[in-house]
């Protein structure tokens, strides 16, 4: 006869579950933080101080573009000063209701077109947006360019995958958490941009397979589609500064 009655067992199944986690063959290494990461203090970040009603705890990790066309005449550095110092003096320089006092950078990432990976907002505060959506839990990861005119760089797109694995096995999301900021704003914006949103469609969503496959200690694998049809054909790194 069993020893256990059921509500002992289930006690004792509960009681174990939070060990199983990390014994046996299901036990792996961290995930190694990536490559390419640019400190705040590297890039000469000068945030003012964020109030603490705006601390959240992290449960989605969602990707974003510029909206912005990159041409190769840019400095990446600039872009994020200049992002930095734009969003403190919104109120002076935006008419409402796009005037809102932005004390950091509204995302915690943004990845230059070389994969450079510029850290932004400290991860523990929630970010900005100008559409409207539950901002606490998000974390916001910025892709520099306009990828419904450019496609992304090869770089680009790795630095992304492998952020955010990272960040996933930092926190312990599942991969549901991945979104993006047309799926959490729907209607409001099409960011991330065609060529990049693409990959966060179908079944499984190929980013969702690359971050896997980095979540699993192998190479994310990843592999880019050819132009969509009417998309963009340019890649981010071949657009040029405009003549005059
Ligand atoms: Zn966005």
């Amino acid at each position: 006869m069993n020893h256990f009655t059921l509500p002992s067992l289930i006690a004792v199944v509960l009681v174990a579950a939070p060990f199983c986690r990390g014994a046996g063959p299901a036990s792996r290494t961290p995930v190694a933080p990536p490559p390419k990461v640019v400190a705040a203090q590297e890039w000469g970040s000068r945030p003012d101080p964020i109030g603490d009603e705006r601390r959240h705890t992290p449960t989605y990790v969602t990707l974003h573009h510029a909206g912005v066309l990159w041409t190769d005449d840019r400095d990446p550095v600039e872009f994020v000063r200049n992002m930095q110092a734009w969003g403190k003096r919104r109120p002076e320089i935006e008419e409402p209701p796009r005037n809102t006092y932005w004390p950091d950078l509204p995302y915690h990432f943004m990845i230059a077109p070389d994969g450079r990976i510029f850290e932004g907002r400290p991860l523990e505060y929630e970010p900005e947006s100008n559409t409207k959506y539950a901002l606490a839990g998000h974390i916001g990861v910025e892709l520099m360019g306009n990828l419904d005119a450019q496609r992304p760089s090869a770089a680009q797109v790795e630095s992304s995958v492998l952020l955010v694995a990272w960040l996933l096995d930092r926190y312990g999301l599942p991969l549901e958490a991945i979104s993006t900021h047309g799926k959490v704003a729907q209607g409001q914006t099409g960011c991330p941009g065609r060529d990049f949103a693409r990959y966060f469609e179908g079944a499984p969503r190929p980013f969702d397979a690359w971050v896997g496959r980095v979540l699993r200690g192998d190479p994310p694998g990843i592999e880019l589609g050819p132009p969509l049809e009417e998309g963009p054909t340019e890649l981010i790194t071949e657009t040029k500064r405009p003549a005059k």
